[in-house]
């Protein structure tokens, strides 16, 4: 299709010239002229409130006043956008909004600034001819991180807007109607007990101070906020925000718009989960094991200890009796020198990061499938798909703004489809949702794709031309008519069919999935039935299709990508392959050992193949994270030397014999990489606390004793030598990441990076489809442990707590443990809302607080991995998948037990 004229017009006597669909607002900007606005929001459509933007238009012989913000471009429109009667309508609408505005409403250094206040600067306007005439309305400080005073409220709608149609929440609204409006939560009630999920939009997007983030007294003679922009630390989706800092400390976290995966928004999480930055018990210096206890030591004493007895342990017993556990928290360039470590210095492939815990299916099946290992697609270009499928991924809590263009697609009437045990959020919105039985993904993604086949929904066109397999999937396929994959998957075998030729007759069709898919023994298999789907549909190279792992943690990714893998050196190249060692050696000049290491799973499951006797771990709580916690715990006790390097003395770091103290995300430079591969800046806003040093630092230290010297000023010149030795990061450097970053694969410093993958072919040539075969979990109900344990994250928690457990207000929104429980269950085991229980596993036992959810399915309870006092990973299974190596943390079989007087608080009860 030819693309459309472009449209010329006069603004202000400067010639324009926009794209169809331009509003005179946008031809106005991209001349860099300004008019102003204080309801206007860039990236939703037009609904004019305020009327400030009113220019003067002169078009075919009409000529008017027109709100700028609404009215398209026209060929041969001639603006003025300060003429004097357009002016005049502005100041008339400025003063009335001042009437009712109070006067020391100003912008401060703090930052929350005051548009209107701006604006009546501009114009210079100090107060207005009207007088006051809405009543004084209380100041609203119920919620933990938001207070609100419609006093200065100017009901431009921003909130409730950004609210509703960016976040999809709608928690905020408009009551009453005329001089009586006013800007409501819920039905009314106070903001601290309304359904807001804390997201902070609506301050973000607030022009006049209305709504502002409650924050701690402010020192006199504080100075001015700098912005800092760097990457959220939570989880995968790689949310770009602005540190707001002033005289050293992060004051709060402002909103930065030109963040390519989330363009403004954030979560709680991201938004008001800063506190632990400057936390009183952050580590500040290295520390050594003394009896029970530990004593502080200097830099020099810490890792001369460290670097001898790890050459001990090694020329005792051998560099594969140590082991490196890389760091998904950790920056690209940190992981690159882990894993560096482990192989040129060590001598050991012994490396691993805690994707093994999260994504190892999506590494290992995908790359069979595609011979690539990541997401295919980006966020951005979800918005153009016709049918969304979910898989075990309960994306609104886990990664809130991945869930964002999902909720607009759904707005819009685009059919999702939900596979997921629990009714979560997507479930509620979803066009199917098949609320299966824990473990059995596998089964209905072999019904879905022998739907497909059998009625001819498949592209055969792209299954010929573009894939290998085809014949050996559709004989296993056959085996799950909607007849047997329905009852195996305890769902309706209609509503399967009915996802099936949702998802595959209305192209493009996304998937994304988590790990609701991947922590199973089956792990591997069922993301191959996920790729065999996506092959069969066609759904791949283009925009609104593909396949989409959400990653858990804020650079797993890219922990992967840097090789901190037992088997892989970075950029997945092959430990097998002779001549990608021989370039790594030759560029580090140490030979590499070739058989590959143990996994994570391994070194905690006390593997006897080799066992691992000296450990370095760098920012993993691994006693909490890894799967059956009492075995986990005897291996790291059972080491000879365990160093741990971290933000704070964590539950691992307690075992530890010598703990060293490491910068947060705020302190350092490097970059992250997100869930999309979208590689991006992190940035030093702060110093780090005492004697803590960014990781990359301390390992060059090490390395350096090591008799290894690693020489690098800056955490760039890590990244240039990534770039010359990894093809997919070949064309990423410091320079080119400033502005939006760059999405992998990269491969010249002239490759404007790879939003989609698989456009024109797959690493592999041909995509290959692959039989799989549905097999229960290693672990199912019996007459002792009658239910399925499943666990995963929460909305305001994160991981083992060690950072968002250190924010108060996080806190108060999840404060215990809790077990999910189905009303049917709990009335059969004889607990209630709100009493303490015990969760009961072969492996363990520990007490929750009851939540009794209609979204949980009789038979399956649901417990989070938050808090230590009451440890999942005390519980769960860790059988582990064959090829993948990840653990069964979604299923295993347990009771819910009454306990006595369980109605105080959650005591802390292990064993
Ligand atoms: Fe941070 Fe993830 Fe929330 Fe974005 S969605 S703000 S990356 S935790």
């Amino acid at each position: 299709m030819k693309p459309a004229s472009p449209i010329s017009l006069t603004i202000n006597g400067q010639h324009a010239l926009v794209r169809e669909g331009a509003t005179l607002l946008d031809a106005a900007r991209s001349l860099g002229i300004v008019i102003p606005t204080l309801c206007h929001i860039p990236l939703l459509p037009a609904r004019p409130v305020c009327r400030v933007c009113l220019v003067h238009v002169e078009h075919d012989g009409a000529v008017g006043l027109r709100t700028a913000c609404s009215t398209a471009a026209e060929e041969g429109m001639e603006v003025r956008t300060e003429a004097e009667e357009a002016v005049k309508a502005r100041l008339f609408v400025l003063e009335l909004l001042l009437a009712d505005h109070p006067a020391d409403c100003v912008p401060n250094e703090r930052g929350s600034r005051c548009e209107l206040h701006l604006l009546a600067r501009r114009y210079n306007l100090s107060g207005g001819r009207f007088d006051r005439h809405r009543a004084p309305f209380p100041i609203d400080d119920s919620h933990p991180f938001i207070r609100l005073d419609l006093n200065r409220c100017i009901l431009c709608r921003r909130c409730v807007r950004a609210c509703g149609e960016i976040q999809g929440h709608h928690v905020l609204g408009i009551a009453e109607r005329g001089d009586r409006s006013l800007v409501i939560a819920d039905d009314g009630r106070s903001l601290g007990r309304s359904t807001c999920v804390s997201c902070g939009e609506c301050v973000a997007y607030c022009p006049t101070g209305a709504l502002v983030e409650r924050l701690p007294a402010w020192p006199e003679g504080a100075g001015a906020l700098e912005a800092v922009t760097t990457i959220c630390p939570y989880c995968g989706c790689g949310c770009q925000l602005d540190l707001q800092v002033q005289a050293g400390r992060v004051i709060k976290v402002g909103s930065n718009f030109d963040g390519p995966a989330n363009k403004g928004s954030l979560c709680a999480k991201g938004r008001f989960g800063y506190q632990f930055i400057h936390s009183p018990d952050r580590l500040k210096a290295p520390l050594i094991r003394e009896g029970h206890g530990f004593r502080e030591a200097t830099w020099e004493e810490a890792l001369d200890l460290v670097a001898r007895r790890l050459l001990e342990i090694r020329a005792c017993h051998g560099p594969d009796a140590v082991g490196v556990v890389s760091s998904a928290k950790a920056t690209n360039e940190e992981n690159y020198l882990l894993q560096k470590l482990a192989r040129a210095v060590l001598g050991t492939n012994n490396v691993d990061n805690c994707a093994r815990l999260c994504h190892a299916p999506t590494g290992t099946a995908l790359l069979a499938a595609f011979g690539g290992p990541a997401a295919t697609n980006s966020f951005e270009d979800l918005e153009q798909a016709q049918a969304l499928l979910v898989v075990g991924s309960n994306t609104t809590e886990q990664h809130p703004i991945a869930a964002l263009p999902m909720k607009r697609l759904v707005e819009r009437g685009i059919p999702l489809i939900v596979v997921d045990p629990r009714q979560i959020e997507l479930a509620r919105l979803a066009t199917v949702h098949l609320a299966i039985r824990p473990g059995t993904d596998l089964a209905v993604l072999n019904g879905m794709a022998h739907v497909i086949l059998g009625e001819g929904l498949w592209d055969q066109g792209f299954v010929h031309e573009r894939t290998e397999g085809f014949e050996e999937m559709r004989a296993a396929v056959r085996r799950y008519p909607p007849e047997v994959a329905a009852p195996i998957a305890g769902v309706d075998g209609d509503l399967l069919c009915r996802a099936a030729r949702l998802y595959a007759s209305r192209r493009p069709s996304s998937i994304y999935y988590t790990m609701g898919v991947t922590q199973h023994t089956s792990g591997h298999q069922t993301v191959l039935a996920l790729a065999n789907l996506a092959l069969l549909t066609g759904n791949l190279g283009k925009p609104g299709a593909g396949l989409n792992p959400l990653r858990g943690q804020n650079n797993v990714q890219g922990a992967c990508d840097m090789g901190a893998l037992p088997n892989a050196l970075p950029g997945y190249q092959s430990l097998e392959d002779a001549e990608v060692r021989a370039k790594f050696e030759a560029a580090w000049g140490r030979e590499i050992p070739q058989r590959p290491g143990l996994a994570l799973t391994q070194i905690f499951g006390g593997e006897p193949r080799q066992p691992i006797r000296g450990l370095y771990l760098v920012g993993e709580n691994a006693l909490l994270t890894e799967p059956d916690m009492t075995t986990t715990e005897a291996v790291l006790r059972g080491l000879d030397f365990l160093v741990v390097q971290d933000l704070f003395l964590t539950e691992t770091a307690k075992l530890a014999h010598v703990v060293l103290p490491a910068a947060s995300f705020a302190e350092k430079d490097g970059t992250f990489t997100n869930t999309e591969r979208r590689v991006q800046r992190v940035r030093r806003a702060v110093e780090p606390p005492g004697q803590a040093m960014a990781d990359w630092q301390i390992v060059c230290a090490l390395s350096r004793r090591l008799g290894y010297p690693m020489a690098y000023a800056h955490p760039r010149e890590i990244m240039a030598e990534i770039a010359r030795l990894v093809p997919i990061y070949g064309g990423i450097s410091y320079e080119r990441l400033e502005a939006a970053g760059l999405q992998w694969p990269c491969p010249r410093p002239d490759h404007p990076g790879t939003p989609i993958l698989y456009t024109r072919r797959f690493p592999r040539g041909r995509a290959r489809f692959h039989p799989v075969d549905w097999l229960p979990p290693a672990e199912v109900p019996d007459a002792d442990f009658p239910l399925v344990l499943t666990s995963g994250r929460t909305l305001f928690q994160y991981h083992t707590g060690t950072m968002s457990r250190r924010s108060e207000g996080l806190n108060l929104l999840e404060p215990e443990p809790f077990v999910e429980v189905s009303r049917v269950d709990a009335q059969r085991v004889g607990v209630s809302e709100g009493q303490v229980a015990a969760v009961v596993t072969r492996r363990g036992r520990i007490l929750a607080r009851v939540r009794v959810e209609e979204g949980v399915p009789p038979g399956v309870i649901f417990t989070t991995f938050h808090f230590a006092e009451a440890p999942a990973n005390r519980l769960t299974n860790p059988a582990l998948d064959p090829i993948a190596l990840i653990p069964e943390f979604k299923v295993c079989a347990a009771r819910l037990e009454r306990v006595a007087g369980g109605t105080g608080a959650v005591p802390t009860c292990c064993g």
